[in-house]
């Protein structure tokens, strides 16, 4: 659940789900994310991804960073731990 009131401060100045990205040459934006490793060979390994969303408190500035598909991460960093 998503909380409307700011974790430290308690203001209801909240912004939320705002992307995270970062400016590449000529102004070209790319996200930023987690990426959890799944296999585990030696090259061409593959990668759970997840975008990084930030919860804004635009009376302090405390921003709170989340991913959309925590669950699948979690998978992915199990598979390498071999449990
Ligand atoms: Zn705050």
């Amino acid at each position: 659940m998503e909380k409307d009131t700011c974790s430290t401060c308690g203001s209801t100045k909240i912004i939320h789900d705002a992307a995270i990205a970062d400016l590449a040459h000529g102004n070209q934006k790319k996200e930023l994310s987690i990426h959890i490793q799944k296999t585990d060979n030696r090259f061409f390994n593959k990668f759970e991804k997840g975008a990084l969303k930030a919860k804004i408190c635009c009376s302090c500035g405390k921003v709170d960073l989340s991913v959309e598909n925590p669950q699948a991460l979690w998978e992915a960093h199990l598979k390498t731990k071999n449990i």
